[in-house]
């Protein structure tokens, strides 16, 4: 069975081989002294790591039915091998177990008969050294269990079950979270002594039902002395209060599990849940990311795969984004699917090699760790067992400069959960998600690296940070402003898109934006954010045959006259316009509402209001020019240089893809943060650019998305690019005159001048991983 691929000649570890190990461990300081780039304060130990710090690669059979008949326990032995796997996810619970469980309405499948699959598999995987994550999946079960216990499960407003196919969706207020599944995960870890818990899909219900059943009344009103909602409506206060409520009790959930694992298992047998790579995801589960991060030791990312119109680097995003949250000492395991999963999805057939490896890559290089995940035991499609092994091989021959490290970057893109919930309300992908990725993308083209930031965080990641970009990071609260504040108030830069600190928490109109001082701009007359107003969502929706007037530098409102009929104003182009001499307009696609300006601002370019796109006769401007801004710059007493983009061209360019948008976002971000990005990487192809400090040296991780599938998935074919020339500005304690190459295994010396190192990297077809000492 799964014949193929020889096993390897290397010894397995054991489990004492592996439990006995010592790893040096770098105990990085929360913040980071100025000047940006200082390197952090460092404690160099030797500890004995607990497993949930050490164990770097993963894998994971999802057993399906039909395996208990055709699951060679010996083949995936030794593919554990091959692949250098630490740490397996194994089927025990749930919707279907794979044990002789003493919960008879415990489902399971007809094939296993009395044979105890999991146990085998954890006692295999046990004895090869590897560490067992039991997998439950505990949000829905069969009928039988439903006409047993109907309280405990989720009702619509007629009093109906929610169901899922065949299944019942299980309430997260009833007794099946708070007794049962505590009993099911007390009875699995006696039975198999598993390191930990791990749950596909623990949140209950999602947003888009409400649960009407007997403990979901009682409950909400103890806690909002009000009824359940009978509807979505995001105005309404009892609504906004449901949604907190239910945030609030899937940590309840979290902490019970882990008071569950830990009474059973130990201290160290932790219960993980899954979370989401994507904020809009995590939102409509209710799964609060930050609070989450805060109790965890580790996350378990189910985050497969990118979306078809979605980047490779989606993936290094997501590792940077949720290290931010949980510290980036700690280690975030990613389900990295080898079948093709997205869209389409072919469940028995393997992924593009190419797809895979560089999803896989590129989340290695935002610092997540492998996990590769076939869905069933046995495939006729056997390339995909092929696909893990390389990039597992690499990553063990690398894994010290893999984990243990502090990011360094310039820029710091700030989010936050309740922006995409308040704000983005029912359309958080054009809303929050699309400037989002415009802004990212437009950085990853320049290569210039940068790091998520929660809203929450500014000041605790400001040292490290020259700009901070908000993109349409419009619901904010009083706090968040007041961070924004302090960190220009100490001279950093700030780049600002759209309606940014337009409201409150609640996605709410504020009387102004409360950044406006810092801006130059007001909010003109009465007027509503797209949180509120539908023409506005579907302003943000569409593409408007609209443009973009460059200008001369203007101040205040002494700009030109609206019939269009005198010549523009003389005067000098700003730098952010470099790269725009032969051209007065730009496309654009947005609309845009006047605003009122204070005298210190700078309107670098005006709106030009739709006209006809077809017949071509008709395609002429009917108002060449109006006093409607699109981009403001300024810059304080105190020397921050701030940019506000009023023209929504960062959810442009995450739609449109239009280079003019990207390369805008680009000379903006250079010009807010003085030019201080800390690597430049010189030659073609489109780079995604992660660099580090380690102890005394930097990390600098290229990943090469060029390719005629970086934009769309799949990838096809992987091209090299090269030869790059490379600077890195040194940190402190970093000497930067050796480098090694460690996916081309070369060694060189690089130039030292002024505090930059130089050195060429000759091709890259799919990454490397420079070590600069
Ligand atoms: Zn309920």
């Amino acid at each position: 069975m799964n014949p193929g691929e020889n096993p390897s000649s290397r010894a397995p570890w054991t489990r004492r081989e592996f439990l006995r190990q010592t790893v040096p461990v770098v105990l990085a300081a929360t913040t980071i002294s100025t000047p940006a780039f200082a390197a952090p304060p460092k404690i160099d130990t030797r500890v004995a790591l607990p497993w949930y710090r050490r164990t770097l690669r993963w894998g994971q059979t999802n057993i399906t039915e039909i395996d208990p008949t055709q699951y060679d326990i010996g083949w995936w032995r030794q593919h554990w091998k091959r692949t250098r796997t630490q740490g397996v996810v194994i089927n025990a619970g749930g919707i279907v177990a794979y044990y002789p469980s003493t919960f008879p309405l415990q489902h399971r499948p007809a094939a296993l008969g009395g044979r105890d699959l999991y146990g085998e598999l954890a006692r295999a995987a046990h004895e090869d050294g590897l560490v067992v994550f039991a997998r439950m999946d505990s949000n829905r079960a069969h009928a039988e269990f439903y006409h047993a216990h109907p309280d405990w499960f989720a009702l619509d407003a007629g009093g109906q079950p929610y169901r899922a196919g065949d299944l019942y969706l299980s309430c997260i207020n009833s007794p099946y979270y708070e007794e049962y599944i505590p009993a099911v995960l007390r009875e699995i870890i006696e039975r198999s002594h598993p390191e930990g818990i791990t749950d596909n899909s623990w949140a209950g219900l999602g947003r888009s039902s409400i649960c009407y059943c007997a403990h979901c009344q009682r409950r909400f009103r103890e806690a909002a002395q009000a009824d359940l909602p009978r509807q979505k409506d995001w105005d309404d206060p009892v609504y906004r209060q449901w949604i907190l409520w239910n945030y609030r009790r899937r940590l309840e959930v979290w902490d019970l599990n882990n008071r569950v694992t830990r009474a059973a298992g130990g201290p160290d047998c932790l219960w993980v849940g899954m979370n989401s790579g994507s904020i809009s995801g995590q939102c409509a589960s209710f799964r609060d990311y930050r609070a989450i991060c805060e109790r965890a030791e580790m996350i378990m990312l189910d985050h497969q795969s990118r979306s078809d119109a979605g980047g490779f680097q989606n993936n290094g995003e997501a590792g940077k984004r949720i290290h931010g949250l949980l510290g980036w000492e700690k280690l975030i395991p990613e389900s990295m699917a080898m079948y093709q999963a997205g869209r389409p999805t072919f469940r028995l057939s393997s992924k593009p090699e190419p797809e895979a490896r560089m999803w896989m890559l590129d989340g290695i290089a935002g610092g997540i760790q492998p996990w590769w995940h076939h869905v069933g035991a046995y495939h006729e499609d056997r390339r995909m067992y092929h696909t893990a092994e390389p990039v597992l091989r690499w990553h063990e021959a690398n894994e010290k400069y893999l984990v243990n490290r502090q990011p360094v970057a310039a820029v710091g893109v700030v989010w936050s959960q309740a922006n995409t919930d308040f704000y983005g309300r029912d359309n958080p992908d054009e809303l929050v998600e699309l400037p989002w990725c415009g802004i990212t993308n437009a950085l990853v083209r320049a290569r210039i690296p940068y790091l998520p930031v929660h809203a929450d965080h500014i000041d605790r990641e400001a040292p490290r940070l020259q700009l901070l970009v908000l993109p349409h990071l419009a619901a904010m609260t009083d706090g968040q402003v007041a961070a924004v504040r302090r960190f220009v108030e100490r001279g950093g830069g700030l780049l600002m898109t759209g309606e940014s600190s337009r409201c409150d928490e609640w996605g709410e109109a504020r009387p102004d934006f409360a950044l406006a001082d810092l801006l130059g701009a007001h909010v003109d007359g009465p007027r509503r954010p797209a949180s509120l107003d539908p023409a506005k969502r579907r302003w943000a929706i569409e593409t408007q045959h609209t443009h973009l007037r460059l200008e001369p530098e203007l101040r205040g409102r002494v700009y030109g006259p609206k019939n269009g009929k005198e010549p523009p104003v003389a005067g000098e182009r700003h730098p952010v316009l470099r790269g725009f001499d032969e051209t007065d307009i730009l496309p654009f696609g947005g609309m845009l509402e006047p605003l009122r300006l204070d005298s210190a601002a700078t309107v670098l370019a005006t709106f030009i209001p739709p006209f006809p796109v077809y017949p071509p006769e008709t395609a002429w401007m009917r108002e060449p020019r109006t006093n409607i801004p699109g981009l403001i710059v300024r810059t304080t007493a105190a020397g921050s240089r701030i940019a506000f983009l009023p023209a929504d061209l960062d959810r442009r360019f995450g739609r449109d893809n239009l280079p003019d948008h990207g390369n805008l976002l680009a000379n903006l971000v250079r010009w807010t943060g003085k030019d201080t990005c800390p690597v430049e990487v010189e030659g073609p192809g489109l780079i995604d650019c992660h660099l580090y400090q380690q102890e005394d040296r930097l990390i600098l991780h290229l990943v090469n998305l060029t390719s005629a599938g970086t934009w769309r998935a799949p990838v096809h074919e992987l091209i090299p690019v090269g030869p790059l020339r490379i600077r890195v500005k040194l940190t402190e304690g970093v000497r930067g005159g050796r480098v090694q190459l460690r996916v081309s295994q070369h060694k060189m010396t690089a130039q030292v001048t002024k505090g930059w190192c130089r050195f060429e990297i000759q091709s890259i077809i799919d990454h490397e991983l420079a070590v600069i000492g």
